[in-house]
Formats: structure tokens, C-alpha cells, sequence
């Protein structure tokens, strides 16, 4: 499978670039790159097809700070197995979407204006962000998953919709500042403003507040979230769900929620990076002779051979059996480093046998060994 190029590589533009620039770049290269101006070409029509793959992405506020966070794992583009379509709420906008929105702002059609503007309409005060942590197997890392959440938070008062006005009466423009929100006072040479006392900078007043929520528009409830887990996460990464915060006070934007991935410890494994560490014990027989074990790994038991002669604290490699390349594609291997364990309790007639057996080695069982002491005796006689 070929690798994917970064999504601002493709457009050429920066990392930091406003979603204006990230327009305008993708504007100017799927002109160039239009398959009605190259017919038959087919180098273009891919490059058009990257383009607005690309364009897809980062001209969306979410989809872009998931790609920021995870690269193509993020999109559902990253297949293998760990591939992980559809990440809250990433819909797979086709290209003919993106045209009638660039397309039709850049010929003065009607449709341009929607995306980006006004979808964040600003009205009473947004609401704060949450942070909660999600305990996950080292499973559900390696593989992804799909977690429901409980978390306590602000939602729009079901009695009054929000609005914090009792049934039948409505918010009404604040007395003191006329709606402004904020009021100017003289000091000196300068008139300073501040937000209006009255009505604390909303700009609207309550006369008969909802009794279920005391006018605040808002009330606590115990809330339960889907959260897909992108397989390959690691400990104290967050996941990003856009508007799941708090809710907004009487018409505000909502929060956003940060779920912070804790991977609980394994019996068996470990990580590095991608790749599975499982340590197994092996016996000195074993080591010296070789054999064929069954280790554990994230998909059950495999058979793997130890070759004869192997050496406390070696790694075998088993490829790809690690976790998912979370951003990129494929997974890492397991690395099982195993521990020659010396035999301990011994009775009379093993330690006859092992015995008999130092007597019958020679130097040659044991390379390590005498090379060390030879050089010993070399150096200090
Ligand atoms: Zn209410
Ligand atoms: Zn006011």
C-alpha cells in the first residue's frame, strides 16, 4: 500500500494555516488539476482526487484537529487492520459536496457562504470544556473500541429549552444596557466599558425565571457518550469530542469534552511504542537444547521455536503482532525477550546428574565463560 502524503504537503500550506489559506491553496490547485481541463490524464485526476481528500479534511474544523492529533488513523483512511472508520461524527463527504461549496462560493453561487461562517452562532456564554480520564485494556488499545461514558454535566434545562425563562414568558432586553451587554462609564478623559452589572454582559434579563433551572437555562444530568477508541492509542492521549462539554448558557456554544486515555496494566504485556514486550520464562534445557513453546500474544497463543543455545534475556521477534500504527499504516511485532530460569531445588540425584555433567563439559559448552576467565588470567596472572 503507498503511503499517504500529509494533507498540508498535498495542499502546501502550513501546519498553522487559517482555514481561509487552506481554501484558497486547494481553490487554485484543483483548477489546475480539474479532470474536465486534463482529459485522459491520469496522473491528474489522482492528484485532483488527493487534493480533495486533503481539502476534505482540513477545511473542517473537527476533522482537521483529529488529523493534528492521530494523522490518516484519524480519517478512517489509514485501513490495516487497526483502520478505523469514522471518527466521531466524520462523514464521508463526497467530492461533489466540496465542489458545490468551493465551486459555488468561487462563481458567486449561493451555497458559499454556510461552511466555516455563522456555524458558531454566538449568543449567551459558551460552556466550559471537560476532562475525564477512560480506563482502557491494553486490548482495547491495541485493537480500538468503542466505549460508552457517564459523566455529570451541564445540559439545556428540559423544562425551559434553555432559556432559563418560565413557560409562556421570555428573556428580555436588559433595562440598564439596552442589550448591549456592557455599559461605558466616564473616568477621566476616557469612557472605559465593562460588562453590564445588571445582567451580567448577556444583554437580556429574566423577569420570571424557570422554576426548574432558577433562570440559569441549564441544569446537571449524568450524561452517556459514545467514545471510539482509534486503535494504537497510548496512555495520557486525548480524544477530542467537539460540543460534548458543557452545555452553553442560554444559547452559547457548547464545550467540548477531552477524554484522556489511561491504558491499564497486562499480566503479560508491556509497550514500546507500537510493538508488544511479553517476557517468558523458559527453562535452562530448553535454552540449551531448544524447543518449541507457546507464548501469549494479543491474539491468543502462538507457537514459537527457540533455536538451541539461546542466552538468557534474548528477544525473538513474532512480526506483527503489535498494535495498530496508530497515524500510519500496519502494526508493530511483539518482542518476546525470554528468561533462562536456573534450576533451584534441586534433589540428590539431579545434582548427581548435573555433576556428572559439568565433569563431562569441556571448555567448548561454554564460550562465554572461558573466554572471560582466560583474559583474566591474561591481564592479572
Ligand atoms: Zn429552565
Ligand atoms: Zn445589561
Amino acid at each position: 500500500m503507498a503511503t499517504k502524503r500529509d494533507y498540508y504537503e498535498v495542499l502546501g500550506v502550513g501546519k498553522t494555516a487559517s482555514t481561509d489559506e487552506i481554501k484558497k491553496a486547494y481553490r487554485k490547485l484543483a483548477i489546475q488539476h480539474h479532470p474536465d481541463k486534463n482529459p485522459g490524464n491520469k496522473a491528474s485526476e489522482e492528484k485532483f482526487k488527493e487534493l480533495s481528500e486533503a481539502y476534505e479534511v482540513l477545511s473542517d474544523a473537527q476533522k482537521r484537529q483529529a488529523y493534528d492529533q492521530f494523522g490518516h488513523a484519524a480519517t478512517g483512511a489509514g485501513g490495516g487492520p487497526g483502520g478505523f472508520g469514522g471518527f466521531q461524527g466524520f462523514e464521508g463527504g463526497s467530492i461533489n459536496d466540496i465542489f458545490g461549496d468551493i465551486f459555488g462560493d468561487l462563481f458567486g453561487g449561493a451555497g458559499g457562504q454556510a461552511r466555516g461562517r455563522g456555524r458558531r452562532r454566538a449568543g449567551g456564554r459558551p460552556g466550559d470544556d471537560l476532562r475525564t480520564t477512560l480506563d482502557i485494556t491494553f486490548e482495547e488499545a491495541a485493537f480500538g473500541a468503542e466505549k460508552v461514558i457517564t459523566i455529570p454535566r451541564a445540559v439545556a434545562c428540559g423544562t425551559c429549552s434553555g432559556t432559563g425563562a418560565k413557560a409562556g414568558t421570555h428573556p428580555e432586553n436588559c433595562s440598564q444596557c439596552g442589550g448591549r451587554g456592557e455599559v461605558a462609564f466616564q473616568q477621566g478623559f476616557f469612557a472605559i466599558s465593562r460588562p453590564c452589572p445588571k445582567c451580567n454582559g448577556m444583554g437580556q434579563t429574566i423577569p420570571n425565571p424557570c422554576q426548574t433551572c432558577s433562570g440559569t437555562g441549564q441544569e446537571k444530568k449524568r450524561t452517556q457518550i459514545a467514545v471510539k477508541i482509534p486503535a494504537g492509542v497510548d496512555t495520557g492521549q486525548r480524544l477530542k469530542l467537539t460540543g460534548e462539554g458543557e452545555a452553553g448558557e442560554r444559547g452559547g456554544t457548547a464545550g467540548d469534552l477531552y477524554v484522556v486515555i489511561n491504558i491499564l496494566p497486562h499480566d503479560f504485556f508491556t509497550r514500546d511504542e507500537f510493538d508488544v514486550i511479553c517476557e517468558v520464562p523458559i527453562t535452562f534445557m530448553h535454552a540449551a537444547l531448544g524447543a518449541e513453546i507457546e507464548v501469549p500474544t494479543l491474539e491468543g497463543k502462538v507457537k514459537m521455536k527457540i533455536p538451541p543455545g539461546t542466552q538468557s534475556h534474548k528477544i525473538l521477534r513474532l512480526k506483527n503482532k503489535g498494535l495498530a500504527r496508530l497515524g500510519s499504516y500496519g502494526r508493530g511485532d511483539q518482542l518476546v525477550r525470554v528468561i533462562v530460569e536456573i534450576p533451584t531445588k534441586l534433589n540428590a540425584e539431579q545434582k548427581d546428574l548435573l555433576k556428572r555433567f559439568g565433569e563431562l563439559g569441556g571448555d567448548a559448552a561454554h564460550p562465554m565463560y572461558h573466554r572471560f576467565f582466560e583474559k583474566v588470567k591474561n591481564i592479572f596472572g
